[in-house]
Order: C-alpha cells, then structure tokens, then sequence
C-alpha cells in the first residue's frame, strides 16, 4: 500500500521473519543449510533485495557480492551501516546472522515512523538523516562450504587476496570462482575495496547471544566489547595400521590412544586457564571397525579472553599430545591452521552506544545500564573493526545453544533488539 505521504507501508519484523523461514530449511534436521552461492543463498539474497525495493533503498551489490541497501548516498561520506549475514553453518540455527539483518530493516522502519511523528524533523516525502544510512548482507561470513568465515568482509577489508579466495574449494572440488560465476557473480572483480570501507563513518552489528550471559544477567541487549583471540590447530598423531583383532595391544603403534589423552588435556588445560577448548573433527585412516589407525589427525579450536591465556592452553595441550604420543610410539605433528588475535571493539562508538541504550526515554523503558560483554564467537564486524569505527549489540538467547536448530530468542527479545537498533542508529545519524 502506498501513501500519498510517503514510501509503502513496510512488513513488520513478524512478516520479515516469516518469510526469511522457510529458505534454505532443511527438511530432515530442521537447520538450515544456507550455504554461500548455492540456491538458498540466492533465495536469501533475493529476500534482501525484496526488502530493500519496499523500503525504496537503493540495492548496491559490491565487488565481493556483499549486497547493501541505501538511504541517502554514500558518496556523501560518514555513513552509518548496520546488518549481519544470513548464510548458516550445516544445519545451522534461524537467529545467528538473519536476525541482524531483519531487525536492520525493522530499525529503519521505526526510525522513520519516529521521524514522521515529528513534522519539524521530516520534510514531507523525504528522509532527513544527515547520514547516509546502510544495510547490509555479508556473503559466507559462516564459511561452511569454503572452510574459511567471513570470506565478504574479508576480501573488502583487504584482509584476503583475490589469489587465496580463488583457490578455496568446496567438498564438492567447485573452487569459488566457479561457485561465484555459477551464481552469476563475477570472480574476477573481487577484492579489497578500501574506497568503499572509507565512506562509513560506523557500522554495528546486531547478533544473537551465542552463550548467556545475558540470560545471567536478565537483560534483553548487550553491547560487545571484545572478540576473543582464537585459532585452530591441526594434530596428526601417525602410528602403524594393523588388524584389529590379531595385534597384541604390547605391539601396536594406536595414534587413537595419545589423541584421546590430548582431548582430555586440553579440556584440562581450558579449565584451568578459564578458556574453551574443542577437538570438534576428526580424520581417521583407513577408519575402519577392525582396523587399528595408521593416521588420527583432531583440529584443535581454542579461544580465550587474552592471548597469554590462549597461548597457555594450546602450549599445554601440544605438550600433553607430546607426550602422550612418545608413550605409545606415535610420531606427532602439530600444525596451526588459522590464528585471529583479540578484536577490541572501538571504545568511542561503544562508549556512544551506552550513552544512547543507557539515556532515559519518554516511556521510561529503557535500561540505565547496558551489560558490556565479551564474546568467543568471530564476526563480519571483528573483521571490519580494523578498518572503520565497529560496534556489536548481542539480543538475549536464554539457553546460549548456537550453531544448532535449537538457537534461539523469544519475539520480545528480538523486538527489544530492534529497538535498541533504532535507538543507535537514530543516535548516530543526528549525532
Ligand atoms: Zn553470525
């Protein structure tokens, strides 16, 4: 429907999500499967681009095939960006990404109304921001069907070469490119896109909790104030295959045994350093029943709130593996695959963020205090905080399950989340 005062009645944050719902579901887990150029990120991508003709923003899909929605240009400078990622992990959950972009659009639209209600502010048919205002999808910020996260704000932030993004591959042996072209993406154009980086004064990121910390404290929202330093490390424990029932166990060479004790030491070693530590994949060779392994090669995935911590743990875990393998005469190698050192949100913006959340509004419902946390997860805003002033907002998930189809936030949270959203953005924009 279309006023004759302004733009078409936008669909609410219910609407939004419904039809965000069904895409890319898998039928048998329940999770979703939205993995990046395949048929459901396009249907994703599509949504998007839905949403943005409602609102009349302009659709902008940049060189990496980030897709953003404008009010206003952003050629003018100092613009204020807001959304997440709607790709999923295998099998993933329906809050960890979609939430931040559907409550980026439910923002907007409240800030618009509250801009209407105000006939001194709003010139009739026209948006008064003196911002330009941006929402936006990141592509493969999960990495599920490259193996490397947030491939989109990677590549625009200068932090992954056209080189490396070309050679990732699929399980399937697709590399990107081919992915990319399938999808009608031109993988030759990607790429750093520092000009693009230059025209954004802020960007904050809207996410679901992925722990409870909120659900600890009884608040709705959060604000981040830190990304934890975190790698993975890849164990090859080698020993000798032999048959499973005519070896004596005196004669075996079981890489089995010393990578079980490594999975035990490093939750030891998490423990004692207040970290997390996760042997989550495992490659056994030749994986057999009756067959003792020649190869047992665990990825080691540990984070914690510093990296002295983080470097205690892998050291203590590596030196365990050690000398477990010794012991049952296994030779070991211990390679480090990925490694991410602490992302520090900017302290000004989220210092300004408080101020916002925490000042009192007309209906006396805002929090005075906003919880500030930390957070073990990674994000498309950690990669982007080296580049631009980058907040995060976390929306209360009551059991902290992520990465399952069991995540999740109640409506009124999520509608909390929205609010808070507005409240920011409308901060920044007016200054
Ligand atoms: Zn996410």
């Amino acid at each position: 429907m279309t006023g004759s005062f302004g733009p078409p009645v936008p669909p609410t944050f219910q609407e939004m999500w419904r039809e965000l719902l069904p895409l890319g579901r898998h039928s048998g887990s329940g999770g979703y499967r939205r993995y990046a150029w395949t048929g459901a990120d396009t249907e994703c991508r599509a949504w998007f681009a839905a949403q943005a003709e409602r609102r009349g923003l302009r659709l902008d899909v940049d060189r990496n095939g980030n897709q953003w929605a404008w009010l206003g240009d952003p050629a003018d400078g100092d613009a204020v960006v807001t959304g997440s990622h709607l790709d999923s992990v295998p099998d993933g959950g329906a809050f960890d990404g979609p939430l931040g972009v559907v409550c980026a659009f439910a923002a907007l639209d409240e800030l618009r109304r509250r801009e209407g209600r105000d006939g001194t502010r709003r010139p009739r048919g026209r948006d008064p921001f003196p911002r330009p205002l941006g929402i936006v999808n990141f592509g493969d910020e999960e990495g599920a069907r490259f193996g490397l996260a947030c491939v989109g704000s990677r590549l625009t932030a200068g932090q992954l070469t056209r080189d490396r993004a070309h050679r990732l591959t699929d399980g399937d042996g697709i590399t990107l490119p081919r992915a990319m072209e399938a999808a009608g993406h031109d993988p030759d154009a990607i790429g750093a896109d520092p000009e693009r980086l230059a025209r954004i004064g802020a960007f904050v990121e809207l996410h679901v909790e992925q722990g409870r910390a909120l659900d600890l404290s009884g608040d709705r929202v959060g604000i981040a104030s830190a990304i934890w330093p975190h790698g993975r490390w890849r164990f090859d424990f080698r020993g000798e295959a032999n048959h499973a029932g005519t070896t004596r166990l005196a004669d075996r060479r079981d890489p089995m045994l010393p990578y079980a004790e490594t999975v035990l030491a490093a939750r030891r070693e998490a423990e004692l350093a207040g970290a997390v530590a996760t042997f989550g994949k495992i490659a056994v060779e030749p994986n057999g029943v009756n067959a003792i392994p020649s190869l047992v090669r665990g990825w080691l995935d540990s984070r914690a709130a510093d990296q002295t911590s983080l470097d205690t743990v892998v050291a203590g875990v590596e030196k365990a593996a050690r000398v477990h393998a010794a012991a049952h005469g296994v030779d070991l190698d211990v390679v480090r695959e990925s490694r991410t050192p602490v992302v520090d949100f900017d302290h000004a913006l989220r210092d300004e963020l408080a101020r916002i959340l925490g000042r009192k509004r007309d209906d006396g419902q805002a929090p005075a205090r906003i919880p500030v946390l930390g957070t073990g997860a990674g994000h498309d805003a950690g990669i982007l905080s080296s580049s631009i002033p980058t907040a995060m907002l976390f929306v209360r998930n009551p059991t902290g399950v992520s990465h399952s189809p069991a995540e999740y936030a109640a409506e009124d949270d999520c509608l909390a989340g929205a609010t808070a959203l507005a409240d920011v953005l409308e901060g920044l924009v007016h200054g």
